[in-house]
């Protein structure tokens, strides 16, 4: 799938809670959620893994859910020591990693889920719960072409947001 597509069903994903969170967290949790959205596809830069392979699981998606809610955790711990007057100070750093690690986790799980959803031509299907059981899964939700389906999904992710944005409480 291409970006475009990826980004559209992170949008999706993120919205419900976008909605429940509110317009400024909402916002700041789906920009994060997009940009781990791609994070699966650093494995066509890596020599060693294949592309579609390891990084296109839900367990890759929960060590990186971890991995990143770490490293943003002792960054924001790092950031809220060296500061004096933090404007961050309501938060802690477990509400931190708490955050980081849900965004992180959606935006991967969101990636795997539009591989599934649209395989382009020429690409291998994913197997998106190995080690469990190591089925490749493929669904052709709309039978249109590949960039007709990359586009609806993402405006499909823009309505989404757009709804969270205008009725979500606050
Ligand atoms: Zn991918």
């Amino acid at each position: 799938m291409y970006p475009t597509g990826h980004y559209g069903v992170a949008l999706i994903l993120a919205a419900p809670f976008a909605f429940f969170l509110g317009r400024k967290t909402g916002t700041v949790f789906s920009s994060f959620v997009l940009l781990t959205a791609v994070l699966p596809d650093l494995d066509k830069h890596l020599p060693v893994v294949t592309h579609h392979g390891v990084t296109h699981t839900f367990l890759f998606a929960v060590v990186a859910g971890i991995a990143v809610g770490a490293v943003g955790a002792a960054a924001f711990w790092a950031y809220v020591a060296s500061s004096a007057t933090s404007r961050w100070s309501n938060l802690t750093p477990k509400q931190v990693f708490t955050w980081a690690t849900a965004g992180a986790f959606l935006g991967v799980a969101s990636h795997v889920v539009a591989d599934v959803l649209v395989l382009l031509p020429g690409t291998q299907p994913v197997s998106p719960f190995w080690p469990v059981f190591d089925r490749k899964l493929s669904v052709e939700v709309v039978p249109l072409g590949a960039p007709v389906r990359n586009a609806v999904l993402l405006v499909a992710g823009f309505v989404a947001q757009t709804l969270a944005f205008r009725y979500g409480p606050g």
